[in-house]
């Protein structure tokens, strides 16, 4: 059942951080796009230099274009001795992505490759090449690396004096510990179509916040626009009918696996998944500019409609 409600727009793109400034702020670059460190706490100096070198380091590992990388070698069919949590992170993913029945398919490297968006060389491929490519399977875990790395990141925290941290990384929203005023952390959600963002979301504690959206990387030919995020069924550039799809869950990794997926999946079914479970919160965006939201995500924004459980 849904009901409808209206609330008032709140314009924050960022955290709102209670009036207080971080004790050490700290801009990386990795996984090729921006990230903003944002700690508090004995050890925030510290905490940050590890955090990058965390960074830095996993981006090295898991980059799907570096040929040293473990996904590099594992694409060239070369046997690799994977250390026990990587292992893990790799099983993980994989059942992730069987939980969303395939919508989320970490072996789509040749068909990004195919469409360019490796290294921005933007081409439609043609039929025959998309078919190839599904065929010649490669890895390629940009469509969770980043929520991992959230995961990581904040695992690494807890094992120091840090007292809170906010974390954006490429947008994936990472937070650790309670705002000082034990308010919430309030995130921003973007408006698909440019301008103020659309809402904002609520979580406490440690939480990521992942959001997929077709207009994060995309070419545009011929009048019609080409994203990044592929349908594993067709090869192309989903058409579900949303814009954008934001995950709101404990684990970085489910985030972003989930943000993808549900992103292809479309709303219906992204419903029906989440129905089914009880780990994760969601705020769909359509192509119309349709706002709904899972009852536990605390969206507030602009005029949307509330996704309650049936029973
Ligand atoms: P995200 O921004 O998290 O939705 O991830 C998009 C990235 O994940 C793309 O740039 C690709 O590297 C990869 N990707 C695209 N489509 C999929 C898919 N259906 N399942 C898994 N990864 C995908
Ligand atoms: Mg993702």
């Amino acid at each position: 059942m849904r009901r409808i409600v209206s609330s008032v727009l709140i314009c924050c793109l960022v955290c709102l951080l209670a009036g207080c400034s971080p004790q050490v702020q700290r801009t990386v670059f990795a996984m090729d796009t921006v990230m903003d460190l944002q700690l508090w706490g004995e050890d925030a100096e510290e905490a940050a230099d590890q955090v990058q070198t965390l960074l830095q380091s996993l981006e090295k590992k898991w980059s799907a274009t570096a040929e040293d990388s473990v996904i590099g070698q594992l694409n060239r069919g070369k046997d690799v001795l994977l250390e026990q949590t990587d292992d893990a992170f790799l099983q993980s993913v994989l059942a992730y992505g069987d939980m969303t029945g395939g919508a989320f398919d970490p072996m789509l490297g040749n068909v990004s490759r195919a469409w360019g968006f490796y290294g921005q060389q933007y081409r439609v491929p043609t039929d025959a090449q998309i078919a190839r490519a599904l065929e010649d399977k490669r890895w390629d875990l940009g469509g969770v690396i980043k929520g991992y790395a959230g995961q990581q990141a904040a695992q690494l925290l807890a094992n120091m004096q840090i007292d809170r941290a906010v974390m954006s990384l490429g947008g994936n929203i990472q937070t650790y510990g309670q705002k000082q005023d034990g308010t919430p952390w309030i995130i921003g959600i973007q408006n698909p179509a440019g301008g103020d963002p659309i809402g904002t979301v609520s979580v406490t504690g440690t939480a990521a916040v992942v959001t997929s959206g077709d207009y994060q990387r995309f070419f545009e030919e011929d009048g019609i626009r080409y994203h990044h995020i592929l349908d594993p069924k067709t090869g192309k550039p989903a058409r579900s009918g949303l814009s954008s799809v934001t995950v709101i869950c404990r684990d970085g990794t489910g985030a972003d696996v989930l943000s993808t997926a549900l992103f292809v999946m479309g709303l219906t079914d992204a419903i029906e998944l989440w129905e089914e479970r009880d780990d994760f919160e969601a705020v769909f965006i359509t192509e119309a500019g349709d706002v709904y939201a899972t009852e536990g995500a605390a969206f507030s924004g602009c005029g949307h409609e509330v996704i309650e459980r049936a029973n």
